[in-house]
């Protein structure tokens, strides 16, 4: 693949729109907010799993990804994230009460257990398939981590969800190679407080975060809107003339070249 493929793009779970999912290589995806009904039988083919957080958006798919892979797969899905959102997922979702673990469950006429969890470091890169993710710090939860996706030399910022974020420009001054940066923009301007308490963007946070960095040579695509309000926040994320550079708001089944 030399591109990156958006599985799910919204910030609510609707009939017709998935939460956030990138398939970044044939085996590797980014978040499992819409892993199931995006890929048929092909599901299988997942091995990898990155995660930006622990919010249930970003996880959803995890469980029932697990129910189906116990009976079929000879080797773990291994699940990295930092140490915090791997804690999150045993506590509260493999605790045998919410869902099996299905850590300690073997794979049926394997060795290999069901899921594997693996913590990250941050600012390290990892190479799976031909792709290397390397994860930073966002401002979103305790646990949560942006990752700078790159293939052949050209690389591509992915934040996930996140508020205001010094690092986020920080890297894109310093990794020239860094061609497009794909943030989140979850409320209206409107929605200060709102934004704050539950450390997302809106179109005015990211036009005032954009003025942090140097560059204007990349192309900026936007993603996570809460779907009551995505015709105000795309209004306004053009009236903020955000999207420049054949920059848009994602949608479900898109995809960006490395
Ligand atoms: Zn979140
Ligand atoms: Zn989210």
């Amino acid at each position: 693949m030399d591109y990156i493929e958006f599985l799910g793009t919204s910030g609510t779970r609707t009939p017709t729109q998935g939460t956030t999912c990138l398939r970044v290589s044939e085996h590797c995806v980014i978040d499992a907010g819409n892993l199931i009904n995006t890929f048929g039988n092909d599901v299988f083919t997942i091995e990898h799993i990155f995660l930006s957080h622990s919010h249930l958006d970003h996880i959803i798919d995890i469980p029932f990804l697990a129910d189906l892979f116990v009976t079929q797969k000879s080797i773990s899905l291994k699940i990295y994230a930092l140490q915090s959102t791997l804690d999150d997922l045993r506590q509260f979702i493999f605790n045998q009460r919410i869902w099996p673990n299905f850590e300690e469950i073997l794979l049926i006429g394997h060795t290999d257990k069901t899921i594997e969890f693996i913590p990250l470091e941050l600012e390290v890169p990892y190479t799976i398939d031909d792709v290397i993710l390397t994860p930073f710090k966002t401002n979103h939860t305790e646990g949560s981590c942006g990752y700078i996706i790159e293939k052949n030399g050209s690389a591509i910022l992915f934040t996930a969800d996140t508020y205001r974020c010094d690092r986020i420009w920080e890297l894109l001054d310093a990794r020239k190679n860094i061609h497009t940066l794909i943030t989140e923009s979850s409320f209206p301007s409107g929605f200060d407080s709102l934004a704050l308490d539950s450390k997302h963007l809106t179109p005015k946070i990211l036009a005032d975060e954009l003025k942090k960095c140097h560059r204007n040579d990349f192309t900026l695509h936007v993603m996570h809107l809460k779907v009551l309000f995505q015709k105000t926040i795309i209004e306004e994320l053009k009236a903020l003339s955000l999207l420049w550079n054949k920059g848009s708001v994602l949608e479900d089944g898109a995809r960006i070249k490395f």
